[in-house]
């Protein structure tokens, strides 16, 4: 699905156009924001594995 950005119309990734105004949509905006959303995912995971080896690893000194 590519999203327009003037009138917020979803349309089929296929399309060129817009189906409701009729303005070119930005393919290579949003396959860069795709890209962009899928390596902060992968920074939150590899921050939670972070975080599980250092609660796993670290003794805990409870004083
Ligand atoms: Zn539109």
């Amino acid at each position: 699905m590519a999203k327009c950005l003037y009138c917020q119309q979803d349309n089929p990734a296929t399309a060129d156009e817009c189906e409701n105004c009729g303005m070119p949509l930005p393919r290579l905006a949003e396959q860069a924001a795709e890209r962009k959303q899928r390596r902060f995912l992968w920074f939150c995971i590899g921050l939670t594995v972070f975080c599980a080896v250092i609660i796993v690893w670290f003794p805990r000194t409870i004083s």
